[in-house]
């Protein structure tokens, strides 16, 4: 049965189970412990969405990462997405000389973690890496391409396992996408 999720003004339908997700979740582990299996990153995660994604993933790592955590605004509450990107919380974190690994929720344009990575290349670090759970190939805009993806999409909008609808559906354990009107 498909299990319909209603938030605000919007349906949402089944896309990638629970199950799914922790599979491909504990394969990205797998890749990252053998990329830096002799050093110790820093995984910089973005707030707030990738949350959910960022916790299950450092669960699976052996490589004793440094976490922290950083907020960027972009986005709103509306479900397209803005170049203008914004740093909330600031990087008050050490980055220079560490392989920095940056943990999103969702890339489509680019342009909120470019912002990102632009900061971070200015404080010198050894490295730096981008791995995100959704990568909207679509909408991609150019600039650093991510370099571990966990699904490929389409442009849909979805939410659920950290990704929200106005603030909503953070807590479901799987992604739901837009059911279409
Ligand atoms: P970009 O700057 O790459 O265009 O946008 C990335 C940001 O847009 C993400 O961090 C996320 O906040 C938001 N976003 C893009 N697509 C989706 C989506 O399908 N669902 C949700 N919840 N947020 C999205
Ligand atoms: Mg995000």
């Amino acid at each position: 049965m498909e299990e319909l999720i209603h938030i605000k003004d919007k349906s949402f339908v089944p896309y990638i189970s629970e199950q799914e997700i922790m599979d491909r979740v504990a394969s990205l582990g797998a890749q990252l412990n053998q990329e830096y299996a002799d050093k110790s990153p820093l995984m910089i995660v973005v707030l707030n969405g990738a949350f959910v994604f960022a916790a299950d993933l450092a669960r699976e790592l052996t490589v004793n990462p440094e976490i922290q955590f950083i907020r960027i605004s972009t986005y709103g509450d509306s479900m397209t997405s803005s170049k203008d990107a914004q740093l909330l919380l600031g990087l008050e974190v050490e980055t220079e000389g560490k392989d920095v690994i940056i943990i999103e929720d969702i890339v489509e344009t680019g342009f909120t973690v470019q912002y990102l990575i632009d900061n971070i290349r200015s404080h010198n670090p050894s490295s730096i890496k981008l791995v995100t759970l959704l990568f909207k190939p679509e909408k991609f805009e150019g600039g650093h391409k991510p370099d571990f993806v966990g699904f490929e999409i389409p442009s849909d909008f979805v939410v659920g396992y950290g990704l929200d609808y106005a603030q909503q559906g953070r807590e479901l354990k799987a992604l739901y996408q837009l059911k279409a009107d």
